[in-house]
């Protein structure tokens, strides 16, 4: 028998979500994630998937991944510390290292994961963490875990910042301070004010954590937003996602052996979550070693992240001011961008609406998330398409 005090909860929720058009439906894939999609027998241009370099569906992964799984098996089976730490994880490891360029990385099961294990490996009640406000959930929870003060400052907003770290350290409360952004921010692709975040932290010792899940692959030809900067020795935490350009799933930290070498023996989910398994490894140091090789993919998602925006731009949309090739189009009233959003669906683009309160009210949008993979007929199909659906709702 179900507790009735649970279903009135749920009822009560879900019903409320559901009333507000808040309820997010979910439509399963029937192909891989790649340029173009099968949803419920219907193919769509993929302007959603954060598989930003295409390598996702790579034939060269592939080929690797199934190999690993002939050598190693399907599971690494166990914790990282008992005996789940398969060759394959070093190699891992070192690779990213090398990508990085920092002394050492440890790889997680996922960014989320990771974000929620570091944090709270280094920062505790007696700390405290400035964070960006729109710092990505996962970063969120791993600040709230740490039961560190958590102050928020603006969104890269320099002042405030320097105004919030200076009256933490002259309080003299705490015993270590951190500051935390994202690289690149993904709802409007702007990108995270890092010389200036490394001048603050210089001036008033913090602890500086970069969450580069969207700058990887992206950014600094491939190496991300820190390398853009040329800071990869100002940075003490350098955190990224394997799921996103990388193109398989997975978390790490890179930066100096000492922090490695703690994260490995306090993060709980190294300690207590079994490890990546063979062939999501073999297929993330693969597409390390094709970013590191060449950036032939990372220059043609910038060419059709350029044309793209151009496209669209020329039309008449508002498309904010993203720096990296992340496209929003910016439509302001929530039910009319969900409109778009199911229009552009029934002509055949996949490019989801995000709305309040992911973003502020008001400020509605299509993300648009092109890719490598893209070919140009796919994006003057797709801009021809928001040439139509934009005239018929009035919205350019
Ligand atoms: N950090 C940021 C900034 C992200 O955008 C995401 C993905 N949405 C994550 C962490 C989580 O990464 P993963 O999907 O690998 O768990």
């Amino acid at each position: 028998m179900s507790s009735n005090v649970l279903d009135q909860f749920l009822q009560h929720h879900l019903d409320d979500l559901k009333g507000k058009g808040l309820y997010n439906v979910i439509d399963p894939l029937e192909s891989p994630n790649g340029s173009k999609i099968k949803i419920n027998g219907k193919e769509l241009i993929n302007l959603s998937s954060n598989n930003y370099l295409g390598l996702a569906t790579d034939e060269r992964l592939k080929e690797v991944a199934t190999k690993a799984i002939e050598e190693f098996g399907v599971g690494a089976g166990a914790v990282r510390t008992i005996n789940g730490t398969l060759s394959l994880h070093t190699k891992l490891e070192d690779t990213i290292a090398k990508f990085k360029h920092t002394e050492a990385a440890i790889a997680y099961q996922s960014g989320f994961n990771c974000n929620m294990a570091a944090i709270s490996a280094v920062m505790d009640k007696n700390d405290a963490i400035l964070s960006d406000e729109l710092n990505h959930a996962s970063i969120i929870d791993g600040c709230r875990l740490s039961k560190a003060k958590i102050i928020r400052f603006n969104h890269s907003d320099m002042d405030d910042l320097r105004a919030k770290a200076k009256a933490a350290k002259e309080s003299g409360q705490y015993n270590k301070i951190m500051v935390i952004t994202d690289g690149v921010f993904s709802m409007d692709g702007d990108v995270a004010k890092l010389p200036e975040i490394v001048e603050i932290a210089e001036e008033f010792d913090l602890i500086t954590y970069v969450d580069d899940a969207h700058g990887s692959g992206v950014l600094g030809k491939g190496a991300g937003t820190v390398k853009h900067f040329g800071l990869s020795d100002k940075v003490d935490f350098q955190i990224g996602t394997l799921s996103k350009a990388i193109g398989v799933v997975g978390g790490y930290v890179a930066g100096k052996q000492e922090l490695i070498d703690w994260l490995k023996v306090r993060s709980r989910p190294f300690l207590f979550s079994t490890s990546l398994p063979p062939a999501d490894i073999a297929a993330c140091i693969r597409s390390l070693e094709i970013l590191m090789e060449s950036t032939e993919l990372h220059d043609r998602l910038w060419e059709n992240g350029d044309y793209l925006k151009k496209g669209l731009k020329d039309l008449g949309f508002n498309i904010g001011d993203s720096e990296t090739p992340i496209t929003p189009c910016i439509i302001g009233d929530e039910t009319l961008t969900q409109t778009f959003s199911k229009r552009l669906y029934e002509e055949g683009v996949y490019a989801k609406s995000i709305v309040f309160p992911t973003v502020p009210q008001g400020t509605g949008r299509v993300r648009n998330m092109p890719t490598a993979a893209h070919t140009k007929e796919m994006l003057d199909e797709a801009i021809s398409i928001y040439e139509k659906v934009g005239k018929e709702l009035n919205i350019i």
